[in-house]
């Protein structure tokens, strides 16, 4: 794509969703001086605070998206599970990147792992599981444990179970009612990790990573960045993100989540088509964020480095769990200079909710991992009197 399609600072970028990824997107897009207008059901979410303009409409809305659409110069997303409705209308206006071609294949697990089996990715065995027949024959094919999962809207581990024995995968089966469902295998994973590739129309790709990364109730926890136990799979990791991005031909920014097997093997689970929880560290560890580089990458600019400027990363979560029982008292963090506060601005604090994160930089990652723990720590104690 020639130069000349290079949207610039003073345009107007879209965005599909309103949550904290957009508000960050928000936030390194107006640094570079473009306009954000969002998108989105919700009024009053955590982007509203930090763009210029907001829309609040349901992503089915043909007459709304099309009135959105055409008031910006490009379309980005920052949650994927958007209607299809919504990026075929927005399309018919303005550049949607990533594309609704390649959203279609990640909204759906059944549809994202066999098109990650045709690129020749590595990825978490599995068989379709909607009808019992099906189950009966992935059960067959791929032994228990297993995990079976809803195929569609999925995330954070909801719609999915881990099934031991045939009675518990029944059982788990009929939960869900004959929605369109997968089973995988078990796999016995010694980590899991994370890599993040940006892509522009150019052509041109820069990947960050690997992540180590740590769940609590299937919910991301801990990242660290770099963990050196993570290095023999780095290479292999880089290249099968880059590869996925090109194959799905994804404008914008994406994170590849892997299993690292003990036995060594590394495989796919599953890919986001925007910025993630696991890049958040990006914002104050590395020379160009995860969210100025969806910036870089859907605006067709060049794209920045990922080089990281401090010696290691981790982030924290900071769930509404912290808040049940007091607002926590933010000078406990705030006066420790290795760490970064971000809080999204979400007024009710659900358990489980992801409120915010503290990232801790340090001049090596198990430093910095010691000292996001020890802070997260400090906010479960204090809190505001
Ligand atoms: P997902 O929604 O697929 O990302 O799953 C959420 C979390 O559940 C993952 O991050 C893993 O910790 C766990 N999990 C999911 N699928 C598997 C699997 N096939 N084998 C082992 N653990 C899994």
């Amino acid at each position: 794509m020639p130069t000349t399609d290079r949207i610039l600072p003073g345009a107007t970028l879209g965005v599909l969703g309103s949550g904290q990824l957009g508000r960050m997107f928000a936030m390194a897009a107006t640094r570079l001086g473009y306009r954000v207008h969002v998108y989105a059901p919700e009024h009053d979410a955590p982007a509203a605070d930090v763009c210029w303009r907001q829309t609040t409409g349901a992503f089915e809305d043909v007459a709304a998206v099309a009135e959105f659409a055409a008031s910006v110069d490009v379309v980005t997303l920052e949650f994927e599970n958007i209607a299809a409705i919504a990026t075929e209308t927005a399309a018919k206006h303005a550049p949607v990147r990533p594309s609704g071609e390649a959203l279609y294949i990640v909204q759906d697990r059944l549809r994202e792992k066999s098109f990650l089996q045709q690129a020749g990715v590595p990825v978490t065995p599995f068989a379709e599981a909607t009808t019992p027949e099906q189950l009966a024959a992935a059960i067959e094919q791929l032994g228990l444990p297993a995990v079976l999962k809803t195929a569609a809207w999925g995330y954070d581990g909801k719609g999915q179970s881990l099934v031991r024995t045939a009675e518990e995968a029944t059982a788990a089966h009929a939960e869900l009612l004959g929605q369109p469902a997968i089973l995988e295998g078990f796999i016995d994973f010694q980590c899991e990790l994370s890599m993040l590739v940006a892509r522009n129309p150019a052509g041109e790709t820069a990947t960050f990573g690997p992540v180590a990364n740590d769940h609590a109730n299937h919910i991301l926890d801990v990242s660290t960045f770099p963990d050196p136990a993570l290095a023999p799979a780095a290479a292999d990791a880089a290249e099968i993100a880059t590869t996925i991005a090109c194959q799905l031909d994804a404008i914008g920014l994406l994170c590849v989540e892997f299993f690292w097997a003990k036995d060594g093997r590394l495989m796919v689970n599953e890919i986001a088509p925007r910025p993630h929880n696991s890049g958040h560290l990006t914002i104050d560890a590395c020379r160009t964020s995860q969210f100025e580089q969806q910036v870089r990458a859907v605006c067709n600019l060049p794209l920045g480095s990922f080089d990281p400027i401090v010696g290691g990363a981790a982030m924290a979560n900071l769930l509404g769990d912290l808040w049940q029982t007091g607002t926590p008292d933010w000078t406990a963090v705030l006066a420790d200079p290795a760490l970064r506060l971000h809080l999204y601005g979400k007024t009710d604090a659900r358990v489980g909710r992801k409120m915010g994160h503290l990232t801790a930089i340090a001049e090596d990652a198990a430093t910095a991992r010691a000292a996001a723990l020890a802070g997260r720590e400090r906010l479960k104690q204090l809190k505001k009197s």
